[in-house]
């Protein structure tokens, strides 16, 4: 009998495996939207998003309501990395009744309480300075906390039952409290529950613990869980602490099968059978009872104490936990276990101690293996949301299980290992957990607040408010009346160029052709095949060294001579004349459709003797020197048209085109009689805006930053360009790393200390936002893009420089849509239109590739252009096809 009681007693490893399994199926429960209300293991947020860093100085005050007595406590913390804080408690007992009064009186006996313990320990010139004195305050009870500081009580529990509580919110309830108590220097700012502590306490500089297991009267859990995860609460980014309560795991049924019958004697006899399975397997208050039933039932199997009397174990409780820890503790022999039995009033014979010292062994044991169970489960959680191979963690341990069991500690490690083997906890001890947790919270929370005002007096200035954005979008609107005055033009930011492009396409066009693509991150030389099944092309792409971007004209415009003469004999197309299309992307003064005087390089272009210059002239010319007589250049057109005119084929709706990429830059189709700079008032043309230099007349100079300003005086044409400053491909990563120079300097990242590469000028890549801002922290990305720029970056690093990018990425595409509402609204006025329905061909692998880029651009435009119904194509090569369709469109037309 014995040995089968034993039995019972042992869970099999494979059962313990799918233990393991179902405790994380139930977290996962806890965390969704969709399913925590019927969770057993209740997975509730505390709105603790970080753990102390060693850096928390100051005096924190802590209020703990026990069972019947508030404790007060004044932690002073020196910034050493929390080794050696100075405390001063004081309990003070509860008088009879008030745990049933009313509840105001209950708030109002805890804010005397903090009233005499600050008379006490506080001299009267501290108390009457006007330093604040922050309260963290642990309330061990069941609340909807939605904010650190915000939580309504949903149900009173251990004997507590005072009126007009549940529903309200207590940290409130505290604060009025202590408000009467003229202690107006005291600012509640945590509420936190008791095993939160625990957690806080075993964190010290350079070594985070981000779980904690309290092995006590009851058992709990809490942990660093990914924020998002975390649905039950808003925060989405960084890490908060979720409280398990997984005491109340197996409710539902998933433990039956482990539970014996002296387990559902101590369930039956409990105060609430059937509720907290799992605790009443492992909780010291059960430990002794489940002991006494075994007793009970092998006496009555004549397997213990035969023929003598037990009648005093048929007293509940009369088996303690202590007793239980005595009988096992001792090694060598059973004196110990005599003695206690016959103390208790037991008559054991030595037979029966040695049995009894098993039982008490398997029933212990059996509560340590269950907590190893919980750790291996919440350890391989992490492991899994953080998307890592093998986890490193430091786990705080406390309670009455782990400190007096001498074996709780190898079993908790050695099973958690074998259940979890891919991570690794290291185990910490705690010391009074609750206390000195609670006011590692109030200071991590105040320490937060302080790096939150910083990092927002940062930012600040690149987040714009829905007035600014309607600000650009008028003035942009108004820099294009003038670009489309005669007489307004030559002084205006935005240039709105003429492009003799008048229609778009309709489908019908045919041919074959040439075409060029200068002006973006490559140089392209194709043939385009426009035939009534569709468009086919061919292309090749050719370097152009900086050396010939910044050298003479002549030699680039040779060096195009000589990659189309490459292409050609390639692509056996020398014999034929083929009509060519040239993609350009700089400003241009275009004065007819194959003539085109350049106004200014842009993009890091600077080759001389080009300016002013009719750019389809340079061409032909370099043919001529090359001696290439079979070239027929017949449009020039930017790439905005291109991009426009490839979409157009597609989708006649299609009249605007957009850029976003190394620069940005945009085209409408105008009314004729608007365009002030060229004869005519007939029908439309496309206006190539050149929207890039908006703000160059200063017109913008509100919204620029610090950052913007510092990233401009360093290209190579400052003071130009000042909008394709703050939106393209070419900046955004700049102005990032200013951002980033800046906060380390102000201590807020990498310890404040910026690495060598760091301060290196465009180390810090536009593409690197796009992986930085994917959805679900790519934490280990991140890690990696900084470890390239030699920064060891903690957790929290990471997630500021997500926040980094995402203002400087949002203010880039919402500038854009202010840009583009300018657009449509003037195009729906034009048309005289209540609603107008446009598309709007894009290019650029900034829009194409960022993950929020194009969203927020469309959010922010149905926004400031509620009238305008605007949707967005992407444009497959629209520089190529464009080029050829612009060609078709005038070989038509000829
Ligand atoms: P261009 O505008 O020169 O014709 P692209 O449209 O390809 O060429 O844009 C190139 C620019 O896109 C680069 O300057 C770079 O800053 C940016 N870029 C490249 N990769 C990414 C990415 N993954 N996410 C966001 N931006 C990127
Ligand atoms: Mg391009």
């Amino acid at each position: 009998q014995i040995q089968r009681a034993l039995r019972s007693l042992c869970i099999p490893l494979e059962r313990l495996h799918v233990m393991k399994g179902h405790m994380m199926q139930d977290m996962c429960k806890g965390l969704s939207r969709q399913t925590y209300a019927q969770a057993k293991v209740r997975m509730l947020p505390t709105y603790i998003c970080s753990t102390p860093n060693g850096t928390e100085k100051g005096n924190f005050l802590v209020v703990e309501l026990c069972q019947n007595q508030v404790r007060t406590l004044l932690v002073t913390l020196y910034g050493d990395g929390n080794m050696s804080p100075q405390m001063m408690y004081k309990i003070f007992d509860m008088p009879e009744g008030i745990t049933q009064g009313e509840g105001e009186a209950l708030f109002d006996f805890i804010a005397q309480c903090v009233s005499h313990f600050l008379a006490e320990t506080t001299s009267p010139d501290t108390s009457s300075s006007e330093e604040r004195l922050p309260l963290g305050f642990v309330f061990p009870f069941t609340c909807k906390q939605t904010q650190l500081d915000k939580a309504e009580l949903l149900s009173w529990s251990k004997g507590f039952s005072c009126s007009g509580v549940v529903g309200k919110d207590v940290v409130q309830m505290l604060q009025s409290a202590i408000n009467k108590q003229e202690l107006s220097h005291v600012d509640v700012v945590a509420l936190m529950n008791d095993t939160v502590g625990t957690l806080m306490t075993c964190s010290t500089e350079g070594r985070p613990c981000e779980i904690a297991v309290v092995a006590d009267k009851g058992s709990n859990c809490c942990f660093m869980a990914e924020a998002y995860l975390v649905e039950t609460a808003e925060e989405t980014s960084g890490r908060m602490c979720v409280n398990t309560e997984w005491g109340c795991f197996g409710d539902d049924g998933t433990l039956n099968d482990i539970f014996t019958p002296y387990d559902e004697s101590v369930d039956e006899e409990s105060c609430n059978p059937g509720e907290k399975r799992f605790e009443k397997l492992v909780g010291t208050l059960y430990l002794g009872e489940i002991v006494r039933h075994a007793l009970i039932a092998l006496t009555a199997e004549k397997a213990l104490f035969t023929g003598t009397d037990i009648a005093v174990l048929k007293e509940k409780g009369v088996f303690t936990i202590q007793h239980v820890l005595d009988i096992i503790n001792n090694e060598d022999g059973t004196t110990d276990v005599k003695r206690v039995l016959e103390v208790l009033g037991l008559q054991p014979s030595e037979r029966d101690c040695g049995r009894v010292q098993q039982i008490c062994r398997a029933v212990v044991g059996r509560a340590a293996t269950l907590h190893a169970v919980g750790l291996a489960a919440i350890l391989s959680y992490m492991c899994q949301t953080r998307d890592l191979e093998t986890l490193m963690v430091n786990v705080g341990v406390e309670g009455e299980l782990y400190t007096g069991y001498s074996r709780f500690e190898e079993i908790l490690q050695s099973v958690s290992r074998l259940l979890s083997p891919e991570c690794m906890a290291t185990l910490l001890p705690s010391r009074d957990g609750s206390g000195r947790g609670a006011a590692m919270v109030t200071a991590v929370a105040l320490r937060l607040a302080a790096q939150r005002r910083v990092v927002n007096e940062v930012l600040g200035p690149l987040r714009l408010t829905r007035a600014d954005l309607e600000k650009v979008q008028a003035l942009m609107r108004q820099e294009m009346e003038r670009g489309l005055g005669k007489h307004t033009n030559a002084t205006a930011s935005v240039r709105m160029l003429p492009t003799y492009v008048t229609h778009t396409p309709d489908g019908t066009e045919q041919g074959d052709f040439l075409a060029l693509d200068l002006g973006g991150t490559n140089f392209r030389v194709l043939v385009v095949r426009v035939t009534e099944e569709g468009i086919s092309m061919a292309s090749e792409i050719y370097v152009i060294p900086v050396a010939i971007m910044q050298g003479t004209g002549e030699r680039l415009f040779d060096h195009i001579i000589d990659c189309i003469v490459d292409f050609q004999t390639k692509q056996n197309l020398m014999t034929q004349t083929l009509p060519l299309g040239f993609t350009f992307s700089f400003p241009c003064q275009q004065m007819g459709l194959d003539k085109a005087l350049l106004l200014t390089w842009t993009k890091g272009f600077t080759a001389s003797g080009c300016v002013g210059q009719d750019v389809v002239q340079l061409l032909r010319e370099a043919a001529r020197r090359k001696q290439h007589s079979g070239l027929q250049v017949v449009a020039l057109l930017n790439d905005t048209v291109g991009t426009m005119m490839s979409c157009g084929y597609d989708d006649p709706k299609c009249e605007i085109g957009l850029i976003v990429g190394t620069g940005t830059n945009a085209c409408y189709m105008e009314e004729m009689k608007n365009v002030g700079t060229v004869e005519g008032d007939e029908g439309r043309m496309c206006i190539n805006m050149e929207w890039g230099a908006f703000g160059d007349n200063g017109c913008l100079d509100h919204i620029f930053t610090h950052f913007d300003r510092v990233v401009d005086e360093t290209t190579i044409n400052p003071g130009k360009q000042r909008f394709e400053k703050l939106i393209s491909g070419m900046y955004l990563g700049e102005i990032v790393r200013q951002i980033l120079l800046v906060m380390t300097e102000k201590q807020l990242l990498f310890q404040g200390k910026p690495s060598r590469k760091l301060q290196t000028r465009n180390i810090f890549q536009t593409k690197f936002l796009s992986t930085i801002e994917l959805n679900g922290l790519a934490l280990r990305q991140i890690r990696a893009i900084l470890n390239e720029l030699d920064l060891d970056a903690s957790f929290e690093d990471s997630v500021l420089l997500r926040e980094v990018c995402q203002a400087v990425s949002l203010r880039a595409a919402q500038l854009c849509a202010a840009g583009l509402a300018a657009v449509v609204e003037k195009m729906r006025e034009n048309r005289g239109l209540d609603q107008l329905s446009v598309s709007v061909g894009v290019d650029g692998t900034l829009y194409k590739l960022h993950p929020c880029f194009s969203q927020n651009l469309q959010k922010t435009l149905k926004d400031l252009a509620p009238k305008c119904d605007v949707s967005f194509h992407l444009s497959e090569d629209g520089s190529g096809k464009g080029a050829a369709l612009v060609a078709a469109v005038a070989s038509r037309a000829a």
